[in-house]
């Protein structure tokens, strides 16, 4: 099987050729440090400077706003542990959501073993907050609130405009992980009141292991990295100069394309959904029809295992995934599907597909074709199945 249909860009992504080209000379010829003095280092120096103004108009703030980082995760480990740690005077609340990403539960987590207080929110069945549930959650001492833009495995996206007022109006500290969504869809920190914001290099086409958090001016936040004086002394260590400017070439690509992009994924998205949904029975789709990413597509399967079903697509050639990358391999159902508040049995039999720019109508009729005969498999090997059948006829 020579055949490759990629479709776990929530999971990571191809870097750009562009991307590659422009990242090339800062390994070979301008390889210089961008603290050192003398002209040579200045075109790194450049370089950086030129990629983080990009990376600030895209979200209509200032370039002194945004830190350069090795990824998503650490940018909210930063964001959620060293603003905690600061404003602990204040208080220690934090308000956050049952479906964050690992990078964000795990941080709260540790910080609820180091005496801080967390509240994590439910969704609802799409996998939404209620924003009277934020409202009822906040407290005087509440310091952080911390919800993610989109959901990487069932792709809902949150009321965060709202949410922004209510973190405004009531003088707390309002976080975002925008690993998903940053690149897919129009973010302005201060129409939404966003003060903090992460984002990462290779889900959007970039470079894996660079990032951003974007810090409003003003807010407190202690180094996670101390040692030298880069990014304004608060992010220690010498700049990833290669991977900076291709996180900063992939986000002015992905600012240029996203309308053309994510309508091209949206009609894919579509396509799959209303095909799987009325050929494939005992399917349910997971996440909001519409307020979901344009490139996320997330399935249960009933009477299946997710990843039987997996192992079977990729002998197809076909990269799926049954939740976060960081979860397969576990055997427990992802936390994000039992908080939309789907039955184990049904959370195990998922599949989560995420396109990308480059997929096509061609691939996903194969990945289809091969789905319905593969579920079908699967379902004629189960005993439940079987029992189910036979209380239907
Ligand atoms: C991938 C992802 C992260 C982690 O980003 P890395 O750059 O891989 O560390 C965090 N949050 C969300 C929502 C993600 O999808």
């Amino acid at each position: 099987m020579d055949r490759l249909i990629y479709l776990d860009h929530a999971a990571t992504t191809a870097v750009r050729p562009e991307v590659v080209e422009a990242m090339l000379p800062y390994f070979t010829e301008n390889y210089g440090n961008p603290s050192s003095v003398y002209k040579f280092s200045s075109l790194s120096k450049d370089a950086v400077s030129a990629s983080r103004k990009v990376i600030a108009d895209s979200l209509n703030t200032a370039a002194a706003n945004i830190y350069f980082t090795a990824g998503g995760s650490e940018s909210d480990n930063w964001a959620i542990k060293e603003t905690a740690r600061v404003y602990s005077s204040k208080g220690k609340h934090i308000i956050t959501t049952k479906i964050e990403h690992h990078a964000v539960l795990h941080t709260t987590e540790f910080l609820e073993k180091n005496g801080f207080e967390v509240t994590y929110l439910n969704v609802d069945e799409n996998g939404i907050i209620k924003l009277e549930d934020l409202k009822n959650a906040i407290r005087p001492d509440t310091i952080l609130i911390s919800i993610m833009f989109a959901n990487n495995e069932i792709g809902s996206v949150q009321p965060i405009k709202e949410i922004g007022k209510i973190a405004k109006a009531n003088g707390i500290i309002f976080h975002t992980d925008a690993v998903q969504a940053y690149g897919q869809m129009p973010i302005d920190v201060e129409d939404m009141n966003i003060d903090m914001l992460s984002a990462s290099g290779h889900k959007l086409n970039g470079p894996k292991g660079v990032g951003f958090l974007y810090i409003r001016k003003g807010i407190k936040i202690r180094n996670l990295i101390h040692g030298g004086g880069q990014e304004r002394a608060r992010r220690a260590g010498t700049e990833n100069v290669p991977g900076i400017v291709g996180l900063g070439k992939a986000v002015e690509i992905a600012v240029k394309t996203m309308e053309e992009r994510t309508a091209h994924e949206k009609e894919l998205r579509d396509y799959v959904i209303d095909r799987v949904l009325a050929e494939i029975p005992y399917t349910r789709l997971n996440g909001h029809r519409t307020e979901r990413l344009a490139n996320n597509i997330n399935f249960s399967f009933q009477f299946i295992e997710g990843e039987s079903l997996l192992i079977m697509l990729d002998m197809a050639g076909i990269c799926g995934s049954s939740g976060s990358a960081c979860t397969s391999g576990s055997l427990d159902p992802s936390h994000v599907l039992l908080a939309i508040g789907l039955p184990h049995e049904i959370a195990h039999g998922s599949l989560r597909l995420t396109l990308g720019y480059e997929n096509t109508k061609e691939e996903l009729d194969y990945v289809i074709d091969n789905l319905k005969e593969i579920v079908q498999r699967l379902r004629d090997m189960s005993p439940l199945y079987e029992d189910f059948m036979k209380k239907q006829k």
